[in-house]
């Protein structure tokens, strides 16, 4: 199975939402990277066959999906961002109306939720209305509707917004679980949420894709150029200016600066040990820059 992403742009009137994507995507998780604004549902949203591009293709197999919609949506598993549950429907009765939507018939439809809430861990909470659920229970119950129809790709938008870091892990868990002959693409702003489980990460900022490498490729953006120094308020000002700030601690001796330097001249920093969050800002920064 094999998703081609080619030359797509998408503009809404005049404002450029996505600018000459091209992205070729395989089995595995693809993490989709970016700030608000970058232009991650927009892709999403042209990949699930709910928006059209304004230009460009999108290849499955290598037929286009605008010509050949439904061969899309038949293998297709969706969770939007804003996914919304009927509050006083219980994880059951939810599911088996969104199976009969799919056009799922009665019996396959009954054994697959039993499957699928086993799956996601919903079955002891299965008769409570889903408008009492945790902000991780209502997920869970969203990607158990997507994976209704056993799709063989499955496209999560934001997933983890919401949810506190343990409901964070047993997600990421259950969508690397998913993965497997699958696509798995997921859209985040947080690093921790693509970085243990992606087998390759997009990096998008103001609609242009700035990477799409595997994560340990991605680090090599900033080997030997992370630095740990302590310095006082006003020297970290100046160190604002001068190079890119990945992180502050106050500490008992002043503040520990992190920080990004091609070639560093003074010595009295230490080299650390880089990881993908500086890279990832050293990426939106360095093209942050180029658009000035
Ligand atoms: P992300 O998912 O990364 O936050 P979006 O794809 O939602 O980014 O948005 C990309 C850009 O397109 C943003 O500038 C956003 O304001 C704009 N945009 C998104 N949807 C619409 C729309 N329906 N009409 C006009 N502009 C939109």
């Amino acid at each position: 199975m094999k998703l081609e992403i080619m030359n797509v742009s998408k503009s809404y009137g005049n404002r450029h939402a996505l600018q000459n994507i091209d992205m070729e995507i395989l089995p595995g998780i693809v993490g989709l990277l970016g700030e608000n604004g970058a232009g991650k549902s927009t892709l999403m949203k042209i990949l699930s066959t709910i928006l059209n591009p304004t230009n460009g293709r999108v290849l499955l197999n290598g037929v286009d999906i605008k010509k050949s919609p439904n061969m899309m949506r038949n293998i297709l598993g969706y969770l939007p961002q804003n996914f919304g549950v009927y509050p006083n429907l219980n994880a059951v009765e939810f599911l088996l109306y969104i199976a009969a939507i799919k056009g799922l018939d009665r019996k396959t439809a009954k054994r697959r939720v039993g499957q699928l809430l086993e799956l996601v861990n919903l079955t002891e909470a299965k008769k409570s209305a889903a408008g009492s659920y945790s902000g991780g229970m209502r997920q869970r119950l969203g990607i158990a509707q997507a994976l209704l129809n056993d799709p063989k790709i499955i496209i999560v938008d934001e997933p983890t917004v919401g949810l506190d870091p343990v409901e964070r892990i047993r997600f990421r868990h259950l969508l690397s679980d998913l993965s497997g002959e699958r696509i798995v693409i997921l859209s985040t702003h947080i690093v921790s949420d693509v970085e243990a489980a992606a087998g390759k990460i997009a990096v998008m900022s103001k609609g242009r894709l700035l990477s799409y490498t595997k994560p340990e490729e991605l680090l090599t953006a900033v080997n030997n150029c992370v630095w740990e120094r302590i310095v006082r308020e006003e020297e970290l000002q100046k160190l604002r200016k001068q190079f890119i700030v990945c992180n502050t601690v106050r500490t008992g001796d002043g503040i520990n600066v992190r920080f990004i330097a091609k070639d560093l001249s003074e010595r009295n920093a230490n080299l650390v040990v880089p990881t993908l969050e500086d890279a990832y800002l050293y990426l939106i920064s360095k093209s942050g820059k180029s658009d000035e």
